[in-house]
């Protein structure tokens, strides 16, 4: 997605190797006619998956998410990283490694809002190792819900996530893939998606 690439470089901040800092318009800021355009183009890529939902994590995600559901017509979940008071016991749970943060998370989802009767497309901002998406399957699967797809904003595609997750036969969209953070530059990868 060129409009996306385009703003990578010019606001991303290349913080090592490894991380890139968007906090400009993804991360902290948020650009709600990027992500406009970024939930239009996940549902046109999903459209004809007949998704009933959509699920993502807090607190990145959230953006995208309910953009794509806009545009899908459906309902945003979004997993928690915190037990709220307010989620009883009637939840699924899973256990989320942040990469960025260096810590585990324990993420869930009520049973109220997820049910076997659901076609889900998982949204999240970053695709790196795998972890999040991970977790989210495993809640998906708890709730013997379908998986339509993984929609990603930015993949970093010299992390071990994206083919790991093609590999299981998940479809991946990634509307920007990441090749090399190296010497402070960001490159594209040419292909988009599988
Ligand atoms: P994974 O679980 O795939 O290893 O990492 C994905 C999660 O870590 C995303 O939800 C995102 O919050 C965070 N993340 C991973 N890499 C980066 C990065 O380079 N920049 C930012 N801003 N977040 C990242």
């Amino acid at each position: 997605m060129e409009q996306l690439k385009n703003k990578i470089m010019h606001e991303g901040k290349v913080l090592s190797d490894t991380v890139l800092k968007v906090d400009s318009f993804l991360n902290h800021q948020i650009d709600p006619e990027l992500m406009q355009e970024i939930g239009k183009e996940f549902a046109e890529r999903f459209r004809t998956s007949n998704i009933t939902k959509i699920l993502s994590i807090e607190s990145s995600g959230i953006a995208p998410a309910v953009m794509a559901g806009l545009y899908l017509g459906v309902p945003v979940i979004f997993a928690r990283k915190r037990k709220s008071l307010t989620l009883t016991d009637r939840l699924y749970s899973s256990s989320v490694y942040s990469f960025t943060k260096k810590e585990t998370n324990e993420i869930s989802v009520s049973k109220d809002f997820l049910v076997k009767e659901d076609v889900v497309l998982l949204i999240d901002d970053f695709l790196a190792n795998g972890q999040a998406v991970h977790g989210l399957v495993n809640i998906i699967e708890q709730a013997e819900a379908q998986l339509a797809g993984v929609g990603i904003v930015i993949e970093k595609g010299f992390q071990s996530g994206g083919t790991e997750i093609r590999d299981k036969g998940i479809r991946v969209e990634s509307l920007a893939i990441v090749r090399s953070l190296e010497n402070g530059e960001v490159i594209f990868q040419e292909e988009e998606g599988n």
